[in-house]
């Protein structure tokens, strides 16, 4: 899968060029594109027309280099106010819901209970190792991601689902194998711990990230694991994971209202995804990344390759390049 991520813009009139940060002319700043995002890298990323007088040229490498030394949790965004209509209908069925469900919650110490105690599980151990341990910390903060010993499990790692008024759904229980990354065990922990009549309403992972950040795009993915990664590539979406493809659904969306989302699909899932599109909560606006649907090989999409594994390829072609 070879593929040039970024991009500078291509010229499209005056309104594809830009202020240039350095020198200050006008409309001689060309910016990179993302392909991923469709969106710019920053308004600081890109190159100046004036190459003699001027020179600047800031790439997207050298930007995540200096991002990754940030915090992804403090990148702050202006906020912005979006209204949108909501239909009527839909308003009625998601009040309909709230009333009828009587959802099980867990009580709330669970979250300091199982706070990580940083890199000392198998998930955080593998992936410390490919980005750094201040990165992997920060991601454990802003996810409030659990370490897990009981029973046959050793390590593992507890992704929390936390709805919006910070009440704890349940936890996903998951054991990677701390020498390749790969899954080996899961279970949830209301089944291992209430196993009388929990009624479980599920929310998508990171559901409580998206309050403090009312003017970011919403990223869907299917796996947590993808959606904690993804965070480090593109900071400037809050990354979502529903955790399998049947949770795409009104229901697992309800609580989202009136925001941008992009669904990211693994590879091989496109179809399925862009299919139910119109049955979500119709007061969000939904955008659908073919990038995988594209890119990907059949084999990639039968082994349900997805964004983060293509980020990941790309980060170490360019850590292997330097
Ligand atoms: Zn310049």
């Amino acid at each position: 899968m070879k593929t040039y991520r970024f991009i500078l813009e291509p010229y499209k009139g005056r309104k594809t060029r830009y202020v240039c940060p350095s020198c200050e002319k006008q409309q001689q700043f060309t910016r990179y594109l993302d392909s991923i995002s469709n969106e710019y890298v920053d308004n600081s990323v890109g190159i100046c027309n004036r190459k003699n007088t001027c020179g600047y040229h800031y790439t997207p490498k050298e930007y995540y280099k200096n991002l990754n030394q940030n915090t992804p949790s403090l990148q702050k965004q202006q906020q912005q106010q979006r209204q949108q209509q909501q239909s009527k209908q839909q308003r009625q069925q998601r009040q309909q819901q709230r009333q009828s469900d009587k959802i099980s919650y867990l009580p709330i110490r669970v979250v300091k209970q199982y706070q990580l105690k940083k890199t000392k599980n198998d998930f955080i151990g593998y992936y410390a190792k490919l980005f750094s341990e201040e990165i992997m910390n920060n991601l454990i903060d802003l996810y409030k991601l659990g370490t897990y010993n009981y029973s046959y499990f050793k390590d593992a790692v507890v992704f929390w689902q936390i709805d919006l008024e910070n009440r704890v759904r349940t936890g996903k229980i998951f054991h990677y194998c701390s020498k390749t990354g790969k899954r080996k065990q899961q279970n949830w922990y209301h089944s291992l711990h209430f196993k009388n009549n929990f009624q479980l309403k599920q929310v998508p992972f990171g559901l409580h990230l998206i309050k403090d950040n009312q003017s970011k795009k919403i990223a869907i993915v299917e796996s947590e694991k993808t959606a904690i990664l993804m965070t480090i590539f593109i900071p400037k979406f809050i990354w979502l994971a529903i955790g399998s493809c049947q949770n795409l659904s009104f229901a697992m969306l309800s609580e989202i209202e009136a925001r941008e989302i992009i669904l990211f699909p693994d590879a091989g899932k496109y179809e399925l995804w862009k299919s139910k599109i119109p049955k979500l909560p119709k007061s969000n606006f939904y955008e659908i990344s073919d990038l995988l649907h594209l890119k990907s090989s059949d084999q990639e999409k039968r082994a349900d390759y997805d964004i983060a594994d293509y980020c990941i390829k790309e980060y170490i072609d360019f850590k292997e390049s330097e």
